[in-house]
């Protein structure tokens, strides 16, 4: 509806589409960021092809490295799948973030730097308490904060994953000249190792695992990895996150839509956040717009359904006692390999 007034919480990439998504429909959207910084944080930073479209829908076309396929590696073995018909792309999250707020500024839409610390909602209006003192009066509230999502909280929506499933991710850079256009994962041990190219000097290194990662100790033990990585100097702070799975309950309570990460997280296994992040913005703006937001659950459970099964079950595969031999067992049934990389790629 034309003029509502849509309090995004969170500058992320989601918070930041959400807010694009409203002012294209005509909102007035209003971006809340607790940090005053360059947008990083642990990502894999892949792109898979299916986000590509939506960033047209966005207006961005951020700069990166062109990923052809992902390269699933396990000592000797190794089995590669093209994307079929358009490529991904690495992008550093730092350049990704900026070309979305460019985009914000183009249609300016403010973005206050504040914490939400906490909300108060009644039938007509959201309110939101920030730890700055600040209030901000809302129609609705599109809680795009992340994992562990302070609203989410708020709402006492948050179920905590159970002790033993708890994974974590570690993530940095190396100034390196990237030595092929395929995302590389490694079985390394009781963790994965994603190599992604994301410009002509940069490649971006993450590790995936339980409690207790170490992504120098990870890449020692991968020497197709190492050697290229061995003399390169570092070119970004090490950062880490986790723990996932996390779930939010319900993804809408009244006038506030949980969306992104905020309304759950299974793993980075896929490397689908962001797709799947950038298609609930689009259907909470569209559920807002349409003075409906209780049937945003239903919209949001369509969106995310495909990345929440596939991924548990890579997950499960991962920690089942199959896991030494995933890669082997790809390479001896190719097509079904292709299958599950072409669906990542949708
Ligand atoms: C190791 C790892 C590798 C990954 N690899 C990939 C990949 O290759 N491809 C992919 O697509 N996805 C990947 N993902 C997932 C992807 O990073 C996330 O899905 C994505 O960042 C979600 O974006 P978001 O905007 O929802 O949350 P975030 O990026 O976490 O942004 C949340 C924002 O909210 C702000 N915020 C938090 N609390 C408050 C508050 N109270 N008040 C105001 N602001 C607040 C934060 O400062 C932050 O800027 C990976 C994730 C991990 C952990």
């Amino acid at each position: 509806m034309s003029g509502t007034r849509v309090a995004i919480v969170g500058g992320g990439p989601v918070g930041l589409a959400a807010a694009l998504f409203a002012a294209r429909a005509g909102m007035s959207p209003t971006v809340i960021e607790a940090r005053d910084t360059d947008g990083d944080k642990a990502c894999g930073e892949g792109l898979m092809p299916g986000v590509m479209p939506l960033l047209d829908e966005l207006g961005i076309d951020p700069p990166g490295h062109e990923l052809r396929g992902v390269s699933y590696r396990q000592g000797n073995r190794q089995v590669d799948h093209l994307f079929p018909v358009v490529p991904g792309r690495g992008v550093r999250r730092t350049v990704l973030v900026d070309a979305l707020r460019t985009e914000t500024d183009r249609f300016e839409i403010p973005r206050v730097q504040a914490r939400v610390t906490s909300l108060t909602q009644d039938p007509s209006t959201v309110r939101l308490h920030c730890a700055e003192g600040e209030e901000i009066e809302a129609d609705y509230v599109l809680a795009c904060d992340g994992l562990h999502s302070t609203i989410a909280r708020q709402l006492g929506l948050v179920a905590r994953p159970r002790k033993r499933a708890r994974r974590y991710g570690l993530r940095q850079h190396f100034r390196c000249r990237p030595w092929g256009s395929m995302i590389e994962v490694y079985y390394a041990g009781d963790a994965e190792l994603y190599v992604t190219p994301v410009d002509d000097e940069t490649v971006g290194v993450a590790v995936l695992g339980p409690k207790g990662i170490n992504l120098a100790r990870t890449i020692a033990r991968v020497p197709q990895v190492s050697a290229h990585l061995g003399q390169a100097p570092v070119a970004s702070k090490l950062r880490g996150a986790g723990p996932f799975p996390y779930k939010a309950r319900s993804a809408q309570v009244g006038r506030v839509l949980l969306v992104g990460d905020a309304a759950g997280y299974v793993d980075a296994i896929t490397g689908e956040g962001l797709r799947v992040g950038f298609a609930q913005a689009r259907e909470a703006v569209s559920a807002v717009d349409s003075g409906q937001p209780a049937s945003y659950p239903r919209r949001w459970r369509a969106v995310t359904r495909e990345f929440r099964l596939l991924t548990r079950g890579l997950v499960a595969l991962a920690s089942s006692p199959l896991r030494g031999s995933i890669v082997p067992l790809a390479s001896t049934a190719p097509r079904v390999f292709g299958v599950v990389v072409d669906r990542l790629a949708r």
